[in-house]
């Protein structure tokens, strides 16, 4: 088949990756002139396997109140006049009830466990290297109170291959020596199998190791609408002209519900702004080699490739990318605080992006109402850890639909405006 994926982000270079490693001819298009311009550019590096918990949980409902009061809280919300942000916030609301929000750690845990295996699959097999660093990750617990709500979660995921430990703190020190002077956690969960990546590095690798496979890629091309006949859509409008294919992925990440909405699909996709540092540090300081993540201030601290990446926070419904002098000077605090004297601030690599997040933090990757367009989109906070999985989902649900007649319902919403193929 020719398959054309709109969107060159982690979800969209896994998932052009594994249609070409299948035998497909794939056509990757993107608005920017480079992948990973978009939320995948320097995100928190977390091949975060085994920490899945939505946010959608019962301790994010309980800090609703400080989140909306609190300036400095790490979660913050913007509301906007739009429905549909009201109605994510809504079901937001509903996913955070205990059950709803277990069922979609071990939802969310099935998927990252295919990414690992196809993650390692890939490297293992195509010899794909994006320089993956095994060093674990250590989730930091400010009380006992969260110490007793990570034991719950690990033992919801134990059994369902992810390995973790509780420490106390002076076991989590004697892991992490770099953490000895920090007051700010009693105890800690220790997962020695989780990896760090850079994000922009994994899908440059994918792209040159499938350039072999005969991938094709269009950058600077925006794709504007769909063109549909009897439930198919038989061409792409784009910036650079007309794109015909068997197939389409929609993998346009925050930007997915505009064009979903032309597949008679209303998503549920809100931006989740955060931020991130890439730090140098100083030689003769004592260098952390875990990738740790502060629980209290929503901070993960990874060392990656001899600099430190820094992400933080969660605001809903900002949509700009700008990054506030006093948020920049937040999480500069927080490292200072964590890890004292180590970083050098003066050229700290600042950058903010969405995540394109559901209320209930699964991704939506299947089949749109129209036959031959598929979605791989709204991968939230794990965009990076199950992009890999998700390609090949939906690599399945491409092929199951091949040999499934096609649905006759008529769409709701149809691309009145659209122009037809030429
Ligand atoms: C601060 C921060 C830290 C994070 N940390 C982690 C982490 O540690 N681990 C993890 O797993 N995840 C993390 N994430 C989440 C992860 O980065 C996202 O889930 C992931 O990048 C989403 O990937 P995507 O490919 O769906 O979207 P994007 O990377 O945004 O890609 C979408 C692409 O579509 C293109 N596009 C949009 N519209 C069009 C159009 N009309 N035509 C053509 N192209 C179009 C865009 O240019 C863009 O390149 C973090 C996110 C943030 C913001």
């Amino acid at each position: 088949m020719k398959v054309c994926v709109i969107g060159a982000g982690v979800v969209g270079c896994a998932s052009a990756y594994q249609l070409a490693r299948v035998g497909h001819e794939v056509l990757l298009l993107d608005s920017a002139p480079q992948p990973a311009s978009g939320a995948s550019f320097a995100n928190g590096a977390q091949l975060s396997y085994s920490y899945v918990e939505p946010l959608a949980n019962p301790a994010t409902f309980k800090s609703i109140p400080k989140m909306l009061l609190d300036p400095q809280s790490p979660l913050g919300l913007r509301l906007r006049p739009s429905v549909s942000q009201w109605k994510w916030i809504a079901s937001f609301l509903r996913s955070c009830a205990p059950e709803r929000s277990r069922r979609g750690s071990l939802a969310l845990l099935a998927s990252a466990s295919l990414s690992r295996m196809t993650n390692e699959r890939w490297m293992a097999e195509d010899g794909l290297d994006f320089a993956v660093q095994r060093n674990g990750k250590l989730v930091l617990c400010p009380n006992a109170e969260s110490l007793a709500s990570q034991a719950r979660q690990i033992q919801l995921q134990s059994g369902r291959g992810a390995e973790q430990t509780l420490l106390t703190r002076d076991a989590c020190v004697s892991l992490e020596p770099a953490l000895a002077s920090y007051p700010g956690f009693v105890g800690g969960v220790w997962t020695p199998s989780e990896c760090a990546a850079d994000p922009r590095a994994y899908c440059n690798a994918l792209l040159h190791t499938a350039s072999t496979r005969g991938i094709r890629m269009q950058w600077s091309t925006t794709a504007s609408s769909f063109v549909i006949e009897n439930q198919r859509v038989v061409c792409l409008h784009t910036s650079a002209g007309e794109i015909t294919a068997d197939a389409f992925v929609l993998a346009t990440g925050i930007d997915a519900p505009q064009l979903a909405r032309q597949l008679g699909e209303s998503l549920l996709i809100e931006p989740i702004k955060g931020f991130s540092l890439t730090l140098g540090m100083h030689p003769g300081q004592r260098a952390p080699v875990t990738s740790v993540t502060d629980l209290a201030r929503k901070t993960v601290l990874a060392p990656l490739g001899g600099k430190l990446r820094v992400a933080a926070f969660a605001e809903l419904g900002r949509m700009d990318l700008k990054i506030p002098a006093r948020r920049l000077a937040q999480i500069q605090r927080t490292v200072e605080t964590i890890y004292p004297g180590l970083c050098d601030f003066n050229a700290p690599g600042a950058w903010a992006g969405l995540r394109p997040a559901t209320p209930d933090s699964l991704p939506v990757v299947r089949q749109s109402r129209v036959a031959n367009a598929f979605l791989n989109v709204g991968h939230g906070a794990l965009g990076f850890t199950l992009a890999a999985g998700c390609a090949v989902q939906i690599t399945e649900a491409i092929h199951e639909a091949r040999g499934r007649p096609q649905s006759n319902t008529p769409l709701s919403a149809s691309p009145a405006a659209a122009p037809r193929c030429a």
